[in-house]
């Protein structure tokens, strides 16, 4: 299983988020930028990963090829956490956190799907016990910044079957028309990206509760100050989820002993599957659940829902509520009903769409 070559592969693809013809503003975040990996070992066989490059695509893919390509090419890739570790070794001095980790997480999820391959088996398979075969989807909204599109798809969402949506808006308004297009028997919760202070959280708190959310996530800057979480989550009834900003089993161990009640670490973001599994870990003897950040299509979609198979506790698919204007691997299936059936087929069951490729591929 010697690495015989790494390929990054650089897209942009539009989507659509409904309301083109609604008058939403312009100027609204409307295409993935995605970096994805491709690691061939010399008998030809090849796994997929994704690296988390939103806004940051060009770095991202020049950190693939200039940084980790090179410490992988002639490894052996038979153990995929222990090369994955080596690298982390290797390239701390660029940071645990952001561009360096986003970059090792595309080789280690193309590692992990190389290796589950090669054995025949899912990636669930591979990294631990099935604990179920399909897992519930939430609608996960784009921000739309106005209250009457926030009512419009959350209701869209919840007449498709989503039994949980969550929100991306940041104003009270907009989030209280969520709540009505949603009804008052949906699980809501709310993701502001860590729009506030703890002061302003604070004060928004009671307005929270009255909404019922299911969590908060990601309320204050900056997001490794978890200490200000502990206190936020201290002062109300809210359960507050956060994680996607988080890099490494070693923060996750520091956030899931914080007063955060839902973990949520990104595959694409996190360290893989290697970094991923061990906040699981983390997540399971701590009695906490992941509800993992995965607001992407590609082989970081496919690597979450193997995941999903494993992780304990009662977890949720994050599904962003868009249209996709093409997805990179053939045949990738997406939540129906509000639930996504769990593939048993070999690693993360990426099989790549060359006519997406060349279609949305970034011209240098
Ligand atoms: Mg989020």
């Amino acid at each position: 299983m010697r690495i015989a070559a790494v390929d990054v592969f650089e897209m942009t693809v539009p989507f659509s988020d409904g309301a083109e013809k609604l008058g939403a503003p312009p100027g609204r975040w409307l295409a993935f930028e995605t970096v994805l990996v491709r690691v061939t070992t010399a008998d030809g066989l090849t796994g997929w990963g994704e690296a988390f490059a939103y806004g940051c695509q060009a770095s991202v893919a020049a950190a693939v090829r200039s940084m980790v390509s090179p410490l992988l090419i002639g490894r052996d890739a038979s153990d995929p956490a222990a090369l994955t570790l080596d690298l982390q070794r290797k390239l701390h001095i660029f940071g645990r956190y952001g561009i360096t980790l986003f970059a090792i997480s595309g080789a280690d999820i193309a590692l992990w799907d190389l290796r589950a391959k090669a054995e025949g088996v899912s990636l669930a398979s591979l990294v631990g016990e099935r604990q179920r075969d399909s897992v519930p989807s939430y609608a996960s909204l784009v921000r739309y910044g106005r209250p009457d599109l926030v009512e419009r798809f959350a209701a869209q969402a919840v007449a498709e079957g989503y039994r949980s949506v969550k929100l991306h808006e940041i104003d009270m308004d907009a989030i209280r028309a969520g709540r009505r297009g949603a009804g008052q028997n949906t699980h809501l919760t709310v993701d502001a990206n860590c729009a506030w202070s703890l002061e302003q959280a604070r004060v928004l708190l009671p307005q929270f509760e009255e909404v019922q959310l299911g969590w908060l996530e990601e309320p204050l800057f900056p997001p490794e100050h978890f200490d200000a979480l502990t206190e936020l989550a201290s002062g109300g009834q809210v359960a507050i989820a956060a994680g996607e900003n988080a890099c490494t089993r070693y923060e996750f161990a520091r956030l899931i002993r914080s007063g955060v009640t839902f973990p949520q670490p990104s595959v694409t973001k996190v360290g893989g599957v290697t970094e991923f599994t061990a906040a699981l870990r983390e997540a399971a003897s701590a009695g906490k659940t992941c509800m993992p950040h995965s607001p992407y299509f590609g082989p970081g979609y496919l690597a979450t829902v193997q995941l999903l198979a494993v992780a304990p506790g009662e977890p949720l698919l994050e599904t962003l509520y868009v249209t996709s204007g093409g997805i990179a691997g053939l045949r990738t299936a997406l939540p129906c009903g509000g639930a996504m059936e769990i593939s048993t087929g070999p690693g993360i069951g990426f099989e790549p769409d060359w006519e997406v490729f060349e279609r949305f591929a970034v011209k240098p």
